[in-house]
């Protein structure tokens, strides 16, 4: 990890809560019930810990189980507010939560650039370190200045250098290096495709059947895979891929 970077992986015990209180949920397959931003869920307990954490699923908040804020939320508590919390401080419920979501889409940013940063070829690296450590510099910021950052510019501006990257990336790898950007695959029949060096960013892949398909070095980026059947599936070397969208899907894994 850069030295300037925060630490991208969550830390529940470090943070107020944050993705519990701030975020909106509508009642859906993933939510079981719904809830404006800036309200606490019913299950948040005093200790800002989920009081239903070890029976999410069968209980209907399946959303929770893949949600990853990449560590945006023990930032925000403690180094951004310096470890106040909304609770005992009413007055920081608002500058919290304003912040909160501007945060969550940085550290995401983030996440991508550093691997893009460690995986572009020589040629690419100095424009990608530099979007990275822009974005990195960015999470630093103060809450007012936080919550004026242009996320969607901020996006645009590092979608060309992510988009670079891969395929510079994926022109080293051998496979048929197949186009499905943005393809509307839900419920496909995948079983043991070649989708070696594929360009998947954005597909829907909702409950789509990727037993033993070979995705290595495929690029992954914001592909949805809820309920995508992943087992015997060779995932080495794919861009991009968030632990969320493996929790979405069904693999292996125990
Ligand atoms: S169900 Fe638990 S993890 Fe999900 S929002 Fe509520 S408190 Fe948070």
């Amino acid at each position: 990890m850069p030295a300037d970077s925060p630490p991208l992986t969550p830390d529940c015990g470090s943070c107020a809560g944050l993705c519990c209180v701030a975020l909106p949920f509508a009642k859906s397959a993933d939510f079981a019930a719904s809830k404006p931003a800036g309200t606490p869920c019913a299950h948040l307990a005093d200790d800002f810990r989920c009081a239903i954490h070890e029976r999410l699923r069968p209980s209907g908040w399946s959303g929770c189980t893949v949600f990853d804020c990449h560590g945006a939320g023990q930032h925000l508590t403690q180094h951004t507010f310096g470890g106040r919390d909304w609770r005992s401080e009413p007055a920081l419920r608002a500058p919290m939560f304003r912040a909160f979501p501007v945060l969550l889409h940085l550290h995401e940013l983030l996440r991508y650039l550093t691997e893009a940063a460690e995986r572009a070829p020589r040629r690419l690296y100095e424009d990608t370190e530099a979007a990275r450590a822009r974005v990195a510099a960015l999470t630093a910021y103060d809450p007012d200045a936080l919550a004026a950052v242009d996320v969607s510019a901020e996006r645009a501006r590092a979608n060309p250098v992510l988009t670079r990257v891969s395929k510079a990336v994926r022109a080293t790898l051998p496979g048929p290096r197949p186009d499905r950007r943005g393809a509307d695959l839900l419920g496909a029949r995948l079983r043991d495709a070649d989708l070696r060096a594929a360009n998947l960013r954005g597909a829907l892949l909702i409950g789509t059947d990727l037993r033993g398909a070979d995705l290595r070095g495929a690029d992954v980026t914001g592909a949805d895979f809820r309920g995508a059947d992943l087992r015997g599936a060779d995932v080495r070397g794919v861009l991009f891929l968030l632990p969320g969208q493996l929790r979405a899907a069904r693999t292996d894994r125990p």
